[in-house]
């Protein structure tokens, strides 16, 4: 894609933090293969001080006024994303023309969130008027949480996202050099953070005479009275930070005011130093921990009294494995490459939302238009048509005029999702197994299918490893049998694949490209294993010129007709906390997930099964908005009102600590997003469930029945 930026500074370093965080994001960009044009106003400061005047990774060109930018009109116009930085001068003038100009995504990239918000409140317009942000398709925040929120409901902004500050692991690796002291900071001056400096760091020293510490930064005043055992150190250049956090056991974190008032505000200073594999002891602030895990990968002080006790009590061997955890982190999550890799998935999702019109991401599902004009010509198979999501499938296809043949077993697929369908005369039912002989109407050769949704297969943890073996020949026999079966028949085959080759990734979140951290062993395999081979023979079947093939990575997916007994997590804790029982969270529920509504997914695929653009490659099928278990569960008990309590059971073998889809590929290949939100999905969805408790209990009119489960969905959705 070609990009076209409008930012402070990328040729000076120089009193401004803009320019280090500009290379490091469009020099990953860049290396993603796209095209970047880089405007900077020519001003004196920065004139007199470049320290990188001709970057190789894109085109830099200076302007002296905001007129003098009608010049690269061709190039804003045609660009497919223009995006304006805060503290560009005349940034409202300069945003006005992009905005008149581009004809792509445009966005505002917020180096400076909570400054900016604090100007906008007492009308002081430098950079950014409110009137602007409802006309840029993105609103990119280095502070993330409820401040974007704020941004969308107060200023008008269609999409407001978090784009964090990152690092470049290469410029910050763990070094093997003698430690001079115990607890280090790394900061300039600031009044606000000087009391959290002197608690954390001054009032240790004090108190413990016989451990090392350093301050280096510069600015800090005459007149503070530092410890005979804090050595100071003006200025350390950015090339020997590395070498600088290394000499410490641990290094300290210290939040500005107004990041910690705003929360989800990382400073580069903790990437930087948790890539050094340092163990770093931070302030405390809200967001911390959906970025770097408190205990397991970051230490949290808050009195002198922590510091105290963690730099007296915490063995080396333990240091080292937060240290070292800390460093895992980061490579999965907070690089240059992760932030350009979000930056082209944001994009793609705004062209995506611009192209519909729809400038409000996401919250209703809307009508889709049918992929397949009503045409009665074809017959399509859905194995594991009775389950979960195949029987929203086979409903789409009945409404949009095809014949369907579904196959299940019923090992969890349930006939009531399917009961209102059988007397449909375009819907037929087999009931067997993949893994056997297909029944003689389908074997014989006289069935004509023109598409096979191939989905039968238990998905949900405990049933699958009821009988492992059985679910690894679901998977590689079912498999092989549907893509003889879409062979023989000329059909083309959608192969519903998973998150779960993926494993417990250490990339987050995980592109399609990311080949898995996956344990052939444990009790997991059966299905991750199985779903590995069969996607293997797809590509296979492909290659060879055999079958006609598209594979989905299906993402934790919800909603109506999930099984009461599925054994996953929305399903349990939405019906426990309609029973008022406990609330079974495993482990200590900081594990993530990402879960996509069945309306969604079911679109997705019959994208994918129609593209023409998504061959050759898996692609991701997703909600990308992340979450913990117990931010879940939270969501559920303010959803129901249930007073259950959350006990905590143990964390089964091999789960996956986080897990979100990078659906930059769908939104490209397919033109898919999700549009339902976790609230109104959930909604939606404990509503089904609540309404089929109430029919167990045989409190409700039984002909209600009689559309299993389409009418609250259809309900909701409007
Ligand atoms: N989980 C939980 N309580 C439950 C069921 C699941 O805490 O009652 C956790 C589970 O350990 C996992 C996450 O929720 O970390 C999602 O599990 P699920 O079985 O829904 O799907 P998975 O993504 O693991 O296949």
């Amino acid at each position: 894609m070609k990009l076209v930026v409008l930012g402070l500074s990328l040729s000076s370093s120089w009193g401004n933090g803009h320019a280090t965080t500009y290379r490091s994001l469009l020099k990953a960009f860049a290396a993603r293969g796209h095209d970047i044009l880089f405007l900077e106003r020519d001003v004196p400061w920065y004139r007199a001080h470049r320290d990188l005047a001709r970057p190789d990774f894109c085109s830099l060109a200076f302007y002296r006024t905001p007129e003098e930018l009608a010049r690269w009109s061709d190039e804003i116009a045609s660009a497919d994303a223009v995006m304006v930085g805060s503290y560009v001068p005349d940034g409202v003038e300069v945003g006005r023309f992009v905005q008149r100009t581009a004809r792509g995504v445009t966005a505002f990239y917020d180096i400076d969130t909570p400054v900016t918000l604090a100007k906008l409140e007492r009308d002081d317009h430098e950079y950014l008027a409110p009137d602007l942000i409802p006309g840029f398709d993105l609103y990119l925040s280095f502070t993330g949480g409820p401040t974007l929120k704020r941004i969308e409901r107060d200023y008008g902004s269609p999409a407001a996202r978090a784009l964090y500050c990152c690092v470049d692991p290469a410029a910050y690796p763990p070094l093997q050099v003698p430690k001079k002291w115990d607890l280090s900071y790394l900061g300039t001056y600031s009044d606000d953070r000087q009391p959290t400096l002197e608690r954390l760091l001054i009032e240790p020293a004090r108190r413990l005479p016989h451990l090392r510490f350093a301050v280096a930064g510069p600015q800090y005043p005459e007149g503070i009275d530092w410890p005979a055992n804090v050595e100071r150190i003006d200025h350390v250049a950015p090339a020997d930070h590395a070498a600088f956090y290394a000499a410490s056991r641990f290094t300290l974190n210290v939040t500005r005011a107004d990041m910690i008032a705003a929360g989800w505000s990382p400073s580069v200073r903790l990437f930087e130093a948790a890539a050094c594999a340092v163990p770093v002891i931070s302030d405390r602030w809200d967001g911390l921990d959906s970025l770097l895990l408190p205990d397991r990968e970051i230490l949290l002080a808050d009195t002198t009294e922590d510091v105290t006790a963690r730099l007296a009590r915490t063995p080396d061997g333990e240091a080292g494995s937060i240290g070292r955890a800390a460093r895992a982190r980061i490579l999965a999550s907070h690089t240059s490459a992760h932030r350009a890799r979000s930056l082209e998935t944001l994009i793609d999702e705004a062209g995506v939302a611009r192209a519909s019109d729809d400038k409000t991401i996401i919250n209703r599902t809307p009508e889709r238009e049918p992929i397949m004009k009503n045409d009665r010509s074809r017959t399509i198979l859905v194995t594991g048509g009775a389950g979960f999501i195949g029987s929203h499938i086979c409903d789409a296809l009945i409404a949009e005029g095809a014949t369907v043949v579904c196959l299940d077993n019923f090992m969890t697929g349930r006939r009531e999702n399917i009961a209102h369908l059988e007397r449909e005369e375009r819907f037929e039912l087999f009931e067997c197994d993949v893994i056997d002989r297909l029944p003689y109407r389908l074997e014989n050769g006289r069935a004509r299918f023109d598409q096979i949704y191939h989905l039968a297969c238990a998905a949900s943890p405990p049933h699958y490893q009821a009988d492992p073996e059985h679910t690894m020949l679901t998977n590689v026999l079912g498999t092989r049998n549907m893509l003889q079966l879409a062979e023989r028949t000329g059909a083309r085959l959608l192969l519903t694949s998973t998150s779960e080759v993926y494993g417990d990734p250490e990339v987050h979140p995980q592109p399609e490209t990311y080949r898995g951290w996956v344990s052939c062993t444990g009790p997991r395999a059966c299905y991750d294993e199985g779903k590995r081979a069969a996607e293997t023979l797809a590509f296979d079947y492909l290659r060879s010129g055999r079958g006609d093939v598209r594979v989905a990575r299906i993402f934790n997916t919800y909603g109506p007709r999930m099984r009461p007994d599925d054994g996953r997590v929305v399903s349990n804790v939405i019906c426990q906390a309609l029973a008022g029982d406990d609330i079974t969270v495993y482990g200590d529920g900081t594990q993530t997930r990402s879960f996509c509504f069945v309306s969604d997914m079911v679109d997705g695929l019959m994208r994918l099964m129609v593209s023409d653009r998504a061959v050759g490659v898996p692609v991701n099928l997703g909600n990308p908005n992340e979450l913990t278990v117990i931010d879940l569960v939270r969501r559920v008990l303010a959803l129901t009102g249930s007073d259950s309590r959350i006990v905590h059971r143990p964390l089964p073998e091999d789960d996956p600590r986080r897990r979100q889809p990078d659906i930059a590929r769908a939104a490209r290949l397919l033109g898919w997003r999700p549009r339902v939100s976790l609230q109104e999905g959930l909604g939606v969805t404990t509503a089904w469930f609540a309404k089929e408790e109430a029919l167990r209990l045989g409190r409700h009119q039984p002909e209600d029945r009689s559309e299993g489960g389409r009418a609250p969905l259809v309900e909701a959705a409007e």
